[in-house]
């Protein structure tokens, strides 16, 4: 079976809505806590602001990926029962959706691997630990609940890091030094070099990457709020995701991974 890893809201009984906590912050404009339906979620778990949610203080919400998750635990795990309908169910269905989650998510970087071909050494590890979290994934929800994802996501983790380094190696001039979670809040790297960077985990916020050339760059778990890629080269950037993107702001001379779209608000000026 492919795992289907874009989110399809339109089959999930808005759990991501409900199961998870948020704290009012420039992200979310209320406090929620885990379990309780967020005040806009509608009779039919479809979000009454949908189409003003960073207007209404809730951009946070447009930068959330469930890879998937939602509509295989609504689907799938829970046999398309919803939380209304079999409120014993509940508890369980919310304990199990982050964990889906967090296996969709490796889901997804996995298959990316396998698509570079500087890694393809790496090409049948990679996919037996991708067939090993596509097991994992469509367990029962006991199994779920009782799963040690973090040790799972560990060995995965290492894998992704040895892939990376084999990418990164293949980018002019070699591989640049490591900037792995690295504070570059508000840092100025406007035009920089940055090709074939370990931006792993690192700090982006508000960082301001104009003109920057970010391509064989590494971005898993780089947190780029606010970031400034105006006219950035992001081509070939791997491990970057829609909504690390969804959450940066760029223009029309942003180059991007060919996977990934030019988000609405970059020119919605
Ligand atoms: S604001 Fe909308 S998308 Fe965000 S948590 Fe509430 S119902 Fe869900």
């Amino acid at each position: 079976m492919v795992t289907d890893l874009k989110a399809d809201c339109g089959s999930c009984f808005g759990l991501c809505c409900v199961a998870l906590p948020f704290s009012a912050s420039a992200d979310f404009a209320v406090d929620k806590d885990a379990g309780v339906p967020c005040r806009n979620l509608q009779d039919d778990f479809r979000c009454g602001i949908h189409a003003r949610l960073r207007q209404s203080g809730f951009p946070g919400c447009t930068v959330y990926d469930c890879f998937g998750a939602g509509q295989r635990v609504s689907q799938i795990t829970f046999g398309g029962r919803d939380w209304r309908q079999a409120p014993d169910a509940a508890e369980r269905m919310f304990a199990v959706f982050p964990v889906v989650r967090q296996l969709h998510e490796l889901l997804w970087y996995l298959n990316e691997a396998l698509a570079l071909r500087p890694a393809r050494s790496l090409h049948a590890e990679l996919r037996r630990l991708r067939d090993e979290t596509e097991g994992l994934a469509a367990g029962r929800p006991e199994e779920l609940a009782e799963l040690a994802v973090a040790e799972h996501r560990q060995q995965v983790n290492g894998l992704l890091l040895r892939t990376s380094e084999l990418v990164r190696a293949q980018a002019p001039g070699g591989r640049k030094k490591s900037r792995r979670g690295a504070d570059l809040i508000g840092a100025r790297l406007s035009g920089a070099d940055l090709r074939g960077a370990e931006l792993r985990g690192a700090y982006l916020i508000a960082a301001d990457l104009r003109g920057a050339d970010l391509r064989q760059a590494d971005f898993i778990g780089a947190d780029l709020r606010d970031a400034q890629l105006a006219g950035a080269d992001l081509t070939d950037a791997f491990f970057l995701t829609q909504m690390q993107l969804n959450a940066a702001h760029g223009d029309d001379a942003t180059r991007l991974p060919a996977a990934l779209a030019r988000p609405a608000h970059w020119t919605d000026r």
